[in-house]
């Protein structure tokens, strides 16, 4: 059995910053507040919550202080925070601080803003409150023609692409293709900024790489991660034998010993020691 793991599996920078941070503050609090799940993995949080960590759906819910996850919050939660006097732990990953940077720059200079990305995802939320009333989420390709419908109606002719950092690079391509054809003939002044994170489109090409050469890809991430379910996406594309597990336990060992070679990736979200778990039991297998 022979086993390929991504170079680029484990913690992405802005989650290892977030989770390294809050185990540091809770060496020294005995509770600290966190605006949402501080990462999408289970394992991970329910340590933190051992540790002290609390998670609360709503900022009125935090007492003395909040931590702000590696996906940012939404704007109004920053002057929510100063009103009720908390002392605010900004661990929002800088490349996620860019993209709201670069929002607010283009509204101020008249810009319509269609952000690529999950609807429900906490970074989408996020960076839409940073795109002021003329602004658009796309999600899936049916969403494009309502989103131009809303720009051709505002008679805006600046408009500004932006991305969730961990969306699909190949869908991000293929709408702004659709975008650009649509506007062509329209006198839009047209701005692409391509915000997928790198650590993202290095770890969607190795596992499209790693997964049209083995017989099963495994992808290990939290259920609920957004980039976590990207690389399930694309993996199955090429090999139709992928799963995506949270832990080891998932693994259906049986089935596995099928395989002769074996690929293995995971989302940033998913710790050394998670995937270091499923190596130990598949060269048990071996
Ligand atoms: S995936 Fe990229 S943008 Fe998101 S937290 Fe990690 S480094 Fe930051």
């Amino acid at each position: 059995m022979e086993i390929i793991i991504g170079k680029t599996a484990g913690f992405c920078f802005g989650v290892e910053n977030a989770v390294s941070k809050t185990n540091k503050l809770l060496n020294e609090n005995n509770n600290m507040f966190c605006l949402g799940e501080l990462i999408h993995n289970k394992q991970v949080t329910k340590e933190l919550e051992k540790k002290g960590l609390i998670m609360i759906e709503n900022i009125e819910q935090a007492k003395g202080n909040v931590i702000i996850r590696a996906h940012g919050t939404e704007k109004k939660n920053y002057n929510k925070a100063m009103n009720m006097g908390l002392k605010v732990i900004d661990l929002t990953c800088p490349k996620v601080i860019k993209i709201h940077k670069i929002a607010e720059e283009y509204v101020s200079n008249g810009y319509y803003i269609f952000l690529i990305g999950n609807r429900s995802h906490p970074e989408t939320i996020g960076t839409i409150s940073y795109c002021g009333n003329n602004a658009y989420i796309i999600e899936h390709e049916e969403d494009i023609k309502k989103a131009l419908k809303n720009l051709y109606i505002s008679k805006i002719k600046k408009l500004l692409i932006l991305s969730q950092t961990t969306f699909s690079l190949d869908k991000f391509n293929k709408f702004v293709n659709l975008i650009r054809e649509d506007t062509k003939d329209k006198d839009i002044q047209l701005e692409i900024k391509k915000t997928i994170c790198d650590t993202t489109r290095l770890r969607q090409e190795e596992t499209k790489e790693i997964s049209s050469k083995v017989d099963v890809m495994i992808i290990i991430g939290g259920k609920h991660s957004s980039n976590t379910n990207k690389l399930y996406e694309i993996a199955k594309k090429n090999c139709t034998n992928s799963i995506l597990i949270e832990d080891y336990k998932q693994l259906d060992l049986k089935e596995i010993k099928n395989y002769k070679k074996i690929g293995i990736m995971s989302g940033a979200s998913t710790p050394k020691k998670s995937i270091e778990s499923v190596v130990e039991i598949l060269n048990k297998l071996c």
